[in-house]
């Protein structure tokens, strides 16, 4: 079958790799001139698949609106005359309650740990150099009533499939001496020992590779600009030369996925949410941390990419804006020295920002859309490079007509019709 699949970031191409092992006849399309330009280019690094949570839960409102007007806060959301923001906001109030939080961490979860058994498959198959580290995650509470909270959501996730352990604070120095240095105070911390991390970017561009050695052809430099239907099918891609035909398409393209299928007269809430990662050589190896760290009151994540310390986080809501903003970046920065003072040298730090591609729920879209030849293979938000190979797989699935080997309740566009 020819199959266009639109968009080379992590999940694209994660996704030409596993149709190309079907033996389809695959085209990649992207704006840029090669893989991982955008969301996917410096990410956190974190393949978390047990932390499954979505952002939308009980505590987000009172929390932003503590940060509400301020400047270093680690959620800014700029009210803008956007009506794809506003109705994306309502959606996003609406998952806050208890109920609708366990159920979409449990969908989450599912597609988290299916994808991190295919990422195991792909690897055990595929010798791929991306600053893989699998010594687990911990996250650090310096709230302490925050603490006493996660100790009874260990039970919880638990029985949702997540493996935790708690660990007081010589438990995290023993896992991790480098937070002996650290300059701010934390309670304790839960471990998540099944989870990993590794350079997104690095994993992207061999596995973009693989696909051009299996016989992927990749048009890039080219942008996307509309899909045209035939009756109850996509029929091609239109771009600003020649437009792209195929039996099947896969829609890969992040944040901008909402955009486009408005050329299909297809809502869907996907909205971008801005975050920023700050990439520090380690000049000090003692100080620099091996095992991957979030740090729930700087609201980063801290993960070792060979000689590099990576911390990424924040989250803006403000459109499509990729600028950087220094006053924020280096909220980042000053993140990492009070979490790894002395690590690397802050002065050769290189600033990055991408757009999480959000749904209100916090779970990917993952299912056909209206057209029974396209597949939606995007919303990852925040777990984009967690969740790509089993997104991957269960959309090469789609294609094939297959069932997938994840229960796919919840996971399609219709949910948010
Ligand atoms: C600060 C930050 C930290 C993060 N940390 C983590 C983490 O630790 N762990 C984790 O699992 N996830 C993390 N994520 C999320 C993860 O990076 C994303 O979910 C993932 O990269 C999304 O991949 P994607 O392929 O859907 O999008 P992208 O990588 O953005 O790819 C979409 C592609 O579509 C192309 N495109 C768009 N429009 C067009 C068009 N019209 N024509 C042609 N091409 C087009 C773009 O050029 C791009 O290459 C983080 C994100 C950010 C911003």
């Amino acid at each position: 079958m020819r199959v266009v699949v639109l968009g080379a970031g992590v999940i694209g191409i994660a996704t030409a790799y596993e149709l190309a092992r079907d033996g389809h006849d695959v085209t990649v399309v992207d704006r840029h001139p090669e893989a991982a330009r955008e969301t996917s280019f410096a990410n956190g690094g974190q393949l978390s698949a047990h932390h499954g949570e979505p952002l939308a839960g009980p505590g987000a409102l009172p929390q932003a609106l503590r940060w509400l007007g301020r400047k270093d806060a680690p959620l800014t959301y700029r009210l803008r005359l956007d009506p794809a923001l506003w109705s994306w906001t309502l959606d996003f109030l609406a998952q806050c309650p208890e109920p609708r939080f366990w159920d979409n961490t449990a969908k989450m979860l599912r597609v988290a740990l299916y994808s991190r058994e295919r990422l195991h498959e792909t690897l055990d198959r595929e010798t791929v150099a991306f600053d893989h580290l699998n010594h687990g995650i911990i996250t650090l509470y310096q709230d302490a009533r925050a603490f006493d909270r996660a100790l009874d959501e260990i039970r919880a996730m638990k029985e949702l499939g997540s493996e935790r352990q708690a660990l007081d604070r010589k438990g995290c120095f023993e896992l991790e001496p480098a937070l002996a240095h650290a300059s701010t105070y934390f309670a304790g911390g839960v471990l998540t020992p099944g989870d990993e991390s590794g350079d997104c970017r690095a994993f992207t561009l061999h596995l973009a590779r693989r696909c051009a050695e299996m016989g992927v052809t990749f048009k890039y430099d080219t942008t996307v600009t509309g899909l045209e239907r035939d009756g109850w099918r996509v029929a091609r891609a239109r771009t600003h030369g020649e437009a792209i035909e195929g039996d099947a398409f896969v829609l890969a393209l992040g944040s901008y996925s909402a955009p486009m299928l408005k050329t299909l007269d297809l809502r869907l809430p996907v909205y971008p949410a801005k975050g920023y990662s700050v990439t520090i050589p380690v000049t000090n190896d003692e100080m620099a941390p091996k095992v991957s760290i979030t740090s729930l009151e700087h609201r980063l994540v801290f993960s070792r990419l060979g000689n590099h310390l990576r911390a990424a986080g924040l989250l803006e809501f403000n459109g499509f804006d990729t600028c950087i903003d220094d006053r924020r970046a280096r909220v980042a920065l000053r993140g990492a020295l009070q979490v790894f003072p002395d690590a690397g040298n802050a002065d050769g730090a290189e600033f990055w920002t991408g757009l999480r591609p959000l749904t209100p729920d916090g779970v990917p879209v993952i299912g056909r859309a209206r057209q029974e030849n396209l597949i939606l293979n995007t919303g990852h938000g925040m777990l984009g490079w967690t969740m790509a190979m089993g997104s991957a797989r269960i959309s090469a699935d789609l294609v094939a007509g297959h069932a997938p080997s994840i229960n796919m309740d919840g996971l399609g566009w219709e949910r948010f019709a």
